[in-house]
């Protein structure tokens, strides 16, 4: 150890690690420190009963960014990913429905539900793809400011003219797309009800907004920028589980001369004549640091680690403004036989058993459901999402024995009455019962549980409000506006103080981008002497 750091990182999550192997391989002495035993964040795998092991938190593999696979050289270390299978949706009258991620495939299968649907699907996909396209460079890049304060930011803004040119016709669509509702853009493209909630339920998974609140349409790009017409790897299952991304990319970090302490819980940035100047742990102990990067959400970070008094008023009021409450529930279950459909007569693995089986209704009644969310109550039938990872690892659970990983919505981190701790079993119970409805032997096959509620993840994961992206990703919340405006390029009102985590942008979900970019910003101040 060392008596002062070039570099403290506060968390690390996988974002924490990225920016750590890019510090540490630009010589700076680099220290990472963990609150947890194990390093990884909101994208670890572990045991949650005797022999079988899940994440608590992310669980497919979807955008990790390229640079974060060439320079970590996680292929090389073994980090791989097997796709996904088609995503299988179940409505509550028992119609179901298939969405292929093939493009000819999902046609096909429109087809029966609206010729004139499957007719506009090849479009409407490519115009996503597009768009996409026009975005997926700027997730590797700070978001460039407006105000072109300085030829820092006017060349930022100048690069981003020739894609802006090369891609002018998409420009309204773009527009649209991003302060539109996803109800309103689906609805403009298609008839089926069952074909727009398979397309849009994504609209609800991380925020209290339904799908028709405006600026939710933005979220039907995921698919598109994390499959193949995106650039990126598509979603996939990872052998070994989430945690082996998070493991490999320490594993880099360490080689780069990074050193990580786990069980290091931060309880206080330590700032000396207006600037950082260190770290305080939970046991008294101070760790000194030329600069610090937090890896902790912005709420965690500027109003609990710091004092409200060392920051200016108004940019205490935007964190505290900053929407930041989770709307999601996650079990993981141990089950002793795959979950089956009813009426399946075939035995064995079925395609649907390879991907995700969505518990789902129409956008309007989702709808319905968040608004009651927003009012502190959780939806009684929700909407609700399985996968299967031990399909893709069964190492993943004794021989024969299966992980089945349930992501639930529409339920508030703030409730109307009384608290989670009141109702997490009967709230799981309910989802177990009702997906007993569309998997009959589901319910009879549960020996263990795992139910994590969004306090449960504030809890255990360190995620403000239970967020899982650290932070609603709305137009308001995004670019260069991310986490508030002013500071979306990691550097915060205090100088030597970054953010690296998904608060920042390009937002959540597992990409690596956020580290990598804020440890190009650190970079520079290193050279520039700020
Ligand atoms: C239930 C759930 C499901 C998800 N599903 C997916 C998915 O399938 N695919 C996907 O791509 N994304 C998914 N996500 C989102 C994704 O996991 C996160 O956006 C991503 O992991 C965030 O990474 P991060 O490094 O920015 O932050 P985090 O992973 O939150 O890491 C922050 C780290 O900082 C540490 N920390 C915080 N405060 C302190 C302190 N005071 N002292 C020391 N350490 C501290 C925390 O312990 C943590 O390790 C999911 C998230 C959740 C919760």
């Amino acid at each position: 150890m060392t008596d002062r750091w070039d570099i403290v990182i506060v968390g690390g999550g996988h974002n924490g690690l990225s920016a750590a192997f890019y510090l540490a391989r630009a010589g700076l002495r680099t220290l990472v420190l963990e609150r947890r035993e194990m390093v990884g964040g909101a994208c670890v795998t572990e045991e949650f009963a005797p022999g079988y092991r899940a994440s608590p938190g992310a669980y497919v593999l979807s955008m990790l960014r390229g640079s974060i696979w060439r320079d970590l050289r996680l292929r090389e270390r073994g980090l791989r990913v097997d796709q996904s299978g088609p995503s299988l949706n179940i409505y509550p009258d028992g119609q179901a429905f298939t969405l292929h991620g093939d493009r000819g495939q999902a046609a096909d299968a429109i087809w029966p539900l609206s010729e004139t649907d499957a007719r506009a699907f090849p479009e409407y996909e490519a115009l996503l793809g597009r768009i996409a396209m026009s975005l997926i460079p700027l997730l590797d890049r700070t978001a460039p400011d407006p105000r072109a304060r300085n030829i820092r930011d006017l060349s930022a803004l100048a690069r981003l003219a020739p894609l802006a040119l090369r891609r002018r016709r998409d420009i309204p669509d773009l527009a649209y797309l991003f302060t539109t509702s996803a109800k309103q853009f689906l609805d403009e493209h298609f008839q089926s009800e069952i074909l727009k909630s398979a397309l849009g339920w994504e609209s609800i998974s991380n925020t209290l907004a339904g799908p028709s609140t405006p600026g939710t349409a933005y979220n039907l790009l995921h698919e598109a920028a994390s499959g193949g017409s995106g650039g990126g790897v598509g979603w996939g299952f990872v052998p070994g589980g989430m945690g082996v991304v998070t493991t490999l990319m320490a594993e880099a970090a360490r080689e780069a001369g990074a050193i990580i302490r786990t069980g290091a819980d931060v309880s206080r940035i330590l700032i000396r004549d207006h600037r950082a100047a260190g770290a305080v742990l939970a046991g008294g102990e101070e760790i000194r640091a030329t600069r610090i990067v937090s890896n902790a959400d912005p709420k965690r970070t500027f109003l609990t680690l710091l004092d409200s008094t060392d920051l200016p008023p108004g940019f205490v009021a935007a964190v505290r403004a900053y929407r930041c409450e989770g709307a999601s529930m996650k079990m993981n279950l141990a089950v002793s036989e795959l979950p089956r459909l009813r009426d399946e007569h075939a035995g064995g693995m079925q395609p649907y058993h390879r991907g995700l089986i969505q518990i789902t209704k129409p956008l309007s009644e989702l709808d319905r459901d968040q608004e009651a969310a927003r009012a502190g109550l959780p939806a009684e039938l929700p909407h609700a999402e399985l996968c299967i990872p031990t399909v893709h690892d069964p190492s993943l659970a004794p021989e024969g024995r299966h992980v089945v990983t349930i992501g639930v919505r529409s339920q508030p981190y703030r409730l109307g009455t009384g608290t989670w701790d009141d109702i997490r079993e009967q709230a799981a119970d309910r989802v177990i019962t009702a997906l007993g409805d569309v998997l009959p032997n589901l319910p009879g096959s549960v020996l263990h549980r795992e139910v994590l509620t969004p306090l449960d993840l504030e809890r255990r994961l360190a995620l403000t409000g239970g967020h899982h992206l650290h932070g609603d990703m709305a137009p308001d919340q995004l670019f260069f506006l991310r986490p508030v405006r002013g500071f979306a390029d990691y550097r915060t009102p205090l100088v030597g103080l970054y953010l690296c985590g998904a608060g920042t942008h390009p937002g959540g979900g597992v990409t690596g981008a956020n580290g990598r970019n804020c440890a190009t910003e650190v970079l520079r101040d290193v050279k520039g002497g700020r």
